[in-house]
């Protein structure tokens, strides 16, 4: 890329930049009338979902010490993984709601600030994380819940249904929906299966379960809101053929008071397709479930601003494509202090020299102004005095101290170009990778390190110690050894490194079900913002492999993530941050009025000098003529 390049790209930049502000007011104003901070980013689930919403509001009284059980779904926003599982668990969540006398299914986010301590205390290291917690459940040191490692609904399913059992049958509740587990032996009897039940159960359902199976628990605990009718399992065959089952054809039976039996044939082996048989049957004989119980109170739910003011945003990012954002700087800055490292429960060894050594690099390359400087300085300091073990609650009481004491630190309190055109798309990964690309450039243009490695390697740290999609710290790592993150030689390279990692992950995420359909996954810069990176012009069109142009990605990358072309809209504290192009900006127009004038008196001076040049060359040109009838040279001579 030449010099003149390089510079026609500046002066688009911070025309850019310059017209980037334009409705920044009207952006305050909007963010004024806005919920808090990060609200609108936050859950996968709405009260349109059967998946009842846990946060710290309501956690402890809805699973701890219940006559019932809670299958608890662990999750982070922003975790692509979890966003890809959260239709699946929707399904479980529906599938199960028939149990939730018994089991509730709900999810907590672990990407919001508040619900920390819970994903702390419970320990949670992978997103999305299954946990069973049983009726009278109390955290202890040792019993943080079951783990459920499962991501398919019939499996999900069938070892709740295990769990369950196991539970009620080592110990006892008081919960009187709590289907009787107990198989039905050879020596029971048409009788004997209704004694102890009350008058209201007219019915008994035998179900055939064979050994490895949770059928006949399924089947019982999807009739559990039917009041009529209790269901029992069979396993023996011999008890099994005395209710006229027939573990080939007829695997269920329904006996009536009276003694007689039924047999019936479900369409498949499998605890729902049971249970429509039964149901169907029950309806036949004029009996129906009980009402449905009111909803269980869901969390409230963040107000989402309105659509017009969203549209207003991702309009600006869709004028300025490719422009870094300070409020995204900030709000990745800002998760991660305030949630992703607080949430980690003992910050030990290898996690704990990856902290010290992500802090000590954004404290020297991070965007933010004064205070935050002094934050993180402090932070860094803090932690750095530990050399075994740190808490994230140690983490969080300094962090909440430092901020408390030093003043606000960000000037912004939403994401601009990581803003989604949903609520959870986008966001915090995404500010995430716009932070450490702007790291690493600021690494570059830094002269006092030398450490080629430096960014990259707290990124790597950070990435596998802490970042709350466990599925991307995951690919990352093994991307980087593939890549050999550790030999690359340069400041400079570093930067490339990291440009061509992220590539790598928008290729391969490219039509994934994460995407957003208004930011699609490109090979990054596009051709439109950067032709200069092109050396074949149209391979993106024509989807031939890229000839990068390395030193313009370079350039392109240096200036972007320049501070003085970081764009400022959605600022709404801009004194808190150093002056830059912004204020630069604002300097420019004030003397460009002066240059004006200067520009109009230049005219006129130079206007006069012009007419009093020519007056005197007239002048001169005249006498010439006078002089020249007499006929003298400059000797004298005619
Ligand atoms: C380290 C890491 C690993 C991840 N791994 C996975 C994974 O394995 N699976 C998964 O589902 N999700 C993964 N994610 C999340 C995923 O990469 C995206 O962050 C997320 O899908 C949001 O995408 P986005 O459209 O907002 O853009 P992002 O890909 O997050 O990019 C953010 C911004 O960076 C700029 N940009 C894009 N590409 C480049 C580039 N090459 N160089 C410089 N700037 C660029 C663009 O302006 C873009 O808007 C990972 C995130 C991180 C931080």
């Amino acid at each position: 890329m030449s010099g003149a390049q390089v510079a026609i790209l500046t002066v688009i930049l911070l025309l850019e930049t310059a017209t980037a502000g334009v409705p920044l007011q009207r952006y305050e104003a909007l963010l004024k009338q806005q919920s808090a901070p990060t609200d609108e980013q936050l859950g996968l689930y709405d009260e349109n979902d059967k998946v009842v919403q846990l946060s710290v509001g309501n956690f402890n009284e809805t699973v701890l010490e219940q006559n019932h059980g809670s299958l608890v779904e662990f999750y982070n926003t922003y975790c692509g993984h979890c966003r890809r599982f959260a239709p699946i668990y929707k399904q479980v969540a529906e599938q199960l709601h028939s149990w939730q006398d018994v089991v509730i299914v709900g999810a907590i986010d672990c990407a919001a600030e508040e619900n920390n301590g819970i994903c702390r205390t419970y320990e949670v290291m992978g997103y999305p994380t299954l946990r069973y917690m049983g009726p009278g459940f109390q955290p202890s040191a040792k019993n943080y819940g079951q783990d459920l490692k499962s991501q398919d609904p019939a499996e999900i399913r069938g070892l709740l249904a295990s769990i369950l059992v196991a539970d009620n049958l080592t110990s006892s509740n008081n919960n009187t929906y709590w289907p009787n587990f107990h198989y039905v032996t050879e020596n029971d009897s048409t009788s004997t299966i209704f004694e102890g039940l009350s008058s209201q159960r007219e019915f008994v359902a035998l179900v055939y379960e064979p050994e490895n199976s949770t059928v006949g628990i399924e089947t019982a605990l999807f009739l559990l809101q039917w009041p009529s009718l209790q269901v029992r399992r069979v396993s023996d065959l011999a008890a099994a053929s005395k209710f006229k089952i027939d573990p080939t054809s007829h695997q269920l039976s329904i006996v009536d008071r009276k003694g007689e039996i039924t047999p019936y044939t479900p369409a498949e082996q499998t605890g729902p397709a049971y249970s429509e048989t039964l149901q169907t049957a029950l309806r036949k004989k004029n009996i129906t479930p009980r009402p449905e119980k009111a909803e269980i109170q869901h969390a409230p739910v963040a107000a989402i601003g309105e659509k017009a003011e969203h549209n207003e945003i991702l309009e600006e990012v869709h004028r300025h494509k490719h422009l870094v954002y300070q409020a995204d700087l900030e709000q990745a800055i800002r998760t991660v202090l305030h949630n992703e490292v607080p949430k980690v429960n003992e910050i030990g060894g290898e996690r704990l020299l990856a902290l010290q050594r992500f802090l000590g690099v954004l404290q020297r390359y991070n965007p933010l102004g004064f205070n935050g400087h002094q934050l993180l300085s402090k932070l860094k300091d803090y932690v750095v005095q530990f050399n075994q073990e740190l808490t994230g609650k140690q983490f969080e009481q300094e962090l909440q101290r430092l901020e408390g004491q030093l003043g606000p630190i960000y000037s912004s309190t939403h994401f601009v170009g990581c803003t989604g055109s949903s609520p959870h798309l986008r966001g915090f990964s995404c500010s995430l990778w716009t932070l450490f690309h702007f790291m690493t450039v600021q690494a570059a243009e830094n002269e006092d390190s030398q450490d080629p490695l430096e960014v990259l390697q707290a990124m790597h740290g950070y990435i596998k110690n802490f970042f709350g999609c466990s599925e991307c710290a995951d690919h990352f790592q093994a991307m980087a050894s593939r890549r050999k993150i550790w030999s690359v030689p340069n400041k400079e390279e570093a930067v490339l490194w990291l440009w061509a990692a992220h590539n790598e992950v928008n290729q391969r995420l490219a039509g994934d079900d994460t995407e957003d359909p208004q930011f699609p996954k490109i090979q990054f810069p596009s051709e439109k913002s950067c032709s200069q990176c092109y050396r074949t012009p149209g391979s993106t069109s024509d989807n031939i492999e890229i000839n990068w142009n390395k030193d313009a990605v370079l350039s392109f990358l240096k200036n972007i993530n320049n501070p003085q072309f970081v764009s400022r809209y959605g600022v709404q504290q801009e004194d808190l941050l150093h002056a830059t192009a912004e204020k630069m900006r604002q300097k420019r127009q004030i003397s460009n009025v002066f240059s004006d004038i200067d520009m109009r008196m230049g005219m006129l001076l130079y206007a006069f000098c012009i007419v009093m040049m020519v007056v005197a060359f007239k002048l001169f040109a005249f006498k010439g003529y006078r002089k020249k009838p007499y006929g003298h040279d400059l000797l004298g001579k005619v």
